[in-house]
């Protein structure tokens, strides 16, 4: 095997330039030959820790993925980054799937997916026979686990006869993932797929000893963060957007006697490698970043993170934030929030070529400003967008220790999820506020939406009333909202036992119109 870091491979393949939570530990059991049972939450990157692998060991990596729908998608996007990936399922016809076959027996291929039922017909086991001899066999990925188990939601039999592919190949390492694992499920994953003693990682994304704050970007909000810096007493990042404002913010800091030292792609090699030097021996306090900073550099005792520009996303906010407290005592994060920000974001975004890629950074822009504005904990808003669901009240971020005032807002939350059924679960925030509000707009009147029950029943509040309602239904895993870059609001399971009054809706109240909210762009 390659002995490079894995941070390298990583970056080389997919472009991420750090581990998520577990996902390295998994990694390195997988090389190492060990089984490995994985539950992480959705979201969390859980493909990645058989991806990466498959990739570096010699030999097929064979993934039990049970929707056929979902296999194609993966197999394209890993296709699209160049990875030699390809999937055998009932959808294909004879001669494609055997070309595919051909394809793998030449060792083209790295990575294949397959139906469970398929994986467990005798053809199949002749098949991964002849390659097991030809080439070998890297490892067996079993996505959704929990299918095997008739505890879990999602029984589904066919996965009871993977046990036979461990018989038939008993050297192979097996890799379980799942998002959700009782006690009892994963131990019957464990039995089930005859796992030798498997390595066990369960990751929460929660970072308890982070103090998370946002502080809306007064005019003067060099002051904010000098006062927060101030007291601090170890050291801390400060993250600015561009290179002139690390050059500014560092300088400044020195000025009024806090050290400090800019950090940028622009610096030379050298300079940054010396910077960093001494701000992980301590001679420094404060490093002034741009995100180019703290990619894997390992200081546990990072006593703050601050971020003088909004990021792009939550993503790069939890990973930059979470530099901070590494070595699990407390740590603070701050947030300086202002409209400038958004409008300097919107104007990266437009830079991009691909109209796809605009919409999803638009998508992902929203969300970190949701979160922003949000009046929930932070850290269930963080967590639920790694698909974690956390019950909020963490005592420790500024929502928590300053709530604002909380009301039942339940009639409302079914006004406006009523509203969205009635669009046929195919319009997004902005649509069905305008809806409840009576709007005259000619979207409204082009879809008919004026004919509607629902068209003016929400009159007396405002539209960031509205969007904070939505907000919090959305933070509150109280409805669903597509991720595909449209931003389209799905009723679940939930959201219909508000509608059949058989669950209250508390929110945290935004105060008055008059306190705008900044971010009426519409995004
Ligand atoms: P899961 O299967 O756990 O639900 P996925 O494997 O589909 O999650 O990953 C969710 C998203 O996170 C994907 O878009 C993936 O590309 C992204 N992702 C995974 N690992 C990383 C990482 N280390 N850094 C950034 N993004 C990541
Ligand atoms: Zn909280």
């Amino acid at each position: 095997m390659i002995m490079l870091p894995l941070e390298t491979s990583l970056k080389q393949y997919f472009g991420y330039d750090q581990f998520r939570p577990g996902q390295k530990d998994v990694i390195q059991a997988v090389c190492n030959q060990q089984d490995v049972l994985v539950v992480m939450p959705t979201g969390g990157g859980k493909s990645l820790c058989y991806q990466l692998p498959a990739l570096l060991k010699p030999g097929l990596a064979v993934v039990v993925s049970p929707l056929i729908a979902l296999m194609q998608d993966q197999v394209e996007s890993l296709q699209k980054n160049g990875i030699a990936a390809t999937f055998l399922n009932s959808s294909l016809n004879p001669n494609e799937a055997r070309s595919r076959r051909l394809s793998i027996l030449q060792g083209n291929i790295k990575l294949l997916y397959l139906a469970p039922e398929k994986l467990v017909s005798s053809g199949a086991k002749k098949f991964l026979q002849a390659v097991s001899e030809k080439q070998g066999l890297s490892l067996f990925a079993v996505d959704e686990a929990h299918c095997i188990s008739e505890w879990g939601h999602d029984f589904r039999p066919e996965y009871r006869q993977l046990e036979t592919l461990r018989q038939q190949f008993p050297e192979v390492p097996t890799i379980a993932l799942t998002a959700t694992a009782t006690e009892q499920v994963r131990g019957d994953i464990i039995r089930q797929l005859k796992l030798k003693p498997p390595k066990i990682q369960i990751t929460s994304f929660d970072r308890p000893n982070l103090y998370y704050e946002v502080q809306p970007k007064q005019r003067q909000h060099y002051n904010q963060l000098f006062k927060f810096i101030r007291h601090q007493n170890g050291s801390g990042i400060v993250y600015c957007l561009s290179r002139r404002r690390v050059e500014e913010v560092a300088f400044r800091l020195e000025k009024d006697g806090i050290s400090a030292l800019p950090y940028h792609a622009g610096m030379t090699d050298g300079n940054r490698r010396d910077y960093q030097t001494r701000f992980l021996r301590d001679d420094v306090q404060v490093m002034v970043a741009t995100i180019a900073f703290g990619m894997g550099i390992d200081k546990p005792d990072i006593r703050f993170v601050a971020h003088y520009d909004l990021p792009r996303n939550l993503e790069n906010y939890y990973q930059e934030a979470g530099r901070a407290g590494r070595d699990n005592e407390p740590a603070q994060c701050l947030l300086l929030f202002g409209a400038k920000d958004i409008h300097t974001i919107e104007y990266l975004i437009s830079q991009k070529e691909e109209e796809k890629s605009q919409r999803l950074a638009r998508q992902q822009l929203r969300k970190m400003i949701d979160y922003a504005e949000g009046t929930d904990c932070r850290r269930t808003i963080q967590l639920s967008y790694f698909g974690e669901h956390f019950a909020g009240n963490c005592g420790n971020c500024d929502n928590c220790l300053n709530p604002k005032p909380i009301e039942d807002w339940t009639v409302e939350a079914q006004k406006f999820l009523s509203c969205v059924a009635r669009c046929r679960e195919r319009f997004g925030m902005s649509h069905i506020i305008d809806i409840l509000r009576g709007s005259k707009n000619k979207k409204i009147e082009k879809n008919g939406h004026h004919l509607l029950s629902t068209y003016g029943i929400g009159k007396e509040k405002t539209t960031e009333e509205w969007r904070n309602l939505a907000r919090s239904l959305l933070h509150q895993n109280l409805i669903t909202e597509t991720t595909d870059g449209y931003r389209v609001l799905k009723l679940n399971q939930r959201s219909w036992e508000i509608l059949r009054h058989k669950r209250t809706v508390y929110i945290a109240v935004v105060k008055s119109a008059s306190e705008k909210s900044v971010s009426s762009a519409n995004l």
